[in-house]
């Protein structure tokens, strides 16, 4: 079950779900609640599991802590889907209760450089990559997405700085690279924002392929320099 939590701080150019952004909106719910929820449904799921997503759910920390403490008590399979963009120095301590309780992170690493993630999202890359780290430490597994937005985030330096992120690391199981779509064009124009990406092409499966091509390549590089 996907709980989707209301509020993000980044403004990422290509973000399907500006409506999110807001810290008001949505329905307040408490964990009890949801749990409630979740257990009326149990019977959809096979494997089941909640899933707290957004939005950036960690923007409420103090929630998601209470949750993840729930699931382990009850058992329930927590997965948290974050761009890391929270993990600060000022709330690192219940950021690192709440990677203590989860077994899986869904993490997405927007772009691999400083300027350019800061351009795209209008936010540092330093937290997400500390907050890498810090899973990786406490062996957590983790799941890293990465959107493939043709001409802006596609070029070969970038994949190859995206391999040398992942190469040290041992606890991700999978990596996926989202293609960029427009489908979110009609939300930007019902709210009333300016949409950044106006023009940039939608990224195709063949297009997929080649940038998974070149991160495969680039990562046994590494590795193989490495070992
Ligand atoms: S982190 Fe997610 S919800 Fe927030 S702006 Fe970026 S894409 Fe949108």
């Amino acid at each position: 079950m996907v709980v989707f939590l209301q509020g993000c701080s980044m403004r990422c150019a290509y973000c399907h779900n500006p409506d999110t952004w807001a810290m008001q909106g949505g329905r307040a719910m408490d964990v009890d609640e949801i749990i409630q929820c979740y257990r009326r449904n149990a019977f959809y799921y096979r494997d089941g599991g909640i899933t707290l997503s957004g939005g950036e759910p960690l923007l409420q920390d103090r929630f998601v802590l209470q949750m993840a403490k729930r699931c382990q008590q009850e058992g329930i399979h927590l997965t948290i889907d974050t761009c890391g963009t929270t993990y600060r120095e000022i709330n690192q301590r219940i950021m690192d209760q709440i990677i203590d309780l989860t077994p899986l992170f869904l993490v997405d690493i927007k772009y691999p450089f400083e300027s350019g993630y800061l351009r795209l999202t209008g936010q540092p890359l330093k937290p997400t990559l500390d907050m890498i780290e810090t899973i990786e430490r406490k062996g957590k597994t983790m799941w890293i997405r990465y959107v493939v937005v043709p001409t802006i985030t596609d070029d070969d330096a970038a994949i190859a700085a995206l391999a040398k992120i992942i190469a040290p690391l041992h606890h991700i199981e999978k990596i996926e690279f989202l293609p960029y779509h427009t489908m979110a064009l009609t939300k930007y124009h019902q709210l009333g924002i300016p949409y950044r990406l106006e023009g940039v092409p939608q990224a195709t499966h063949e297009h997929i392929d080649s940038v998974k091509s070149l991160f495969v390549h680039a990562l046994s590089t590494i590795r193989q320099g490495q070992g």
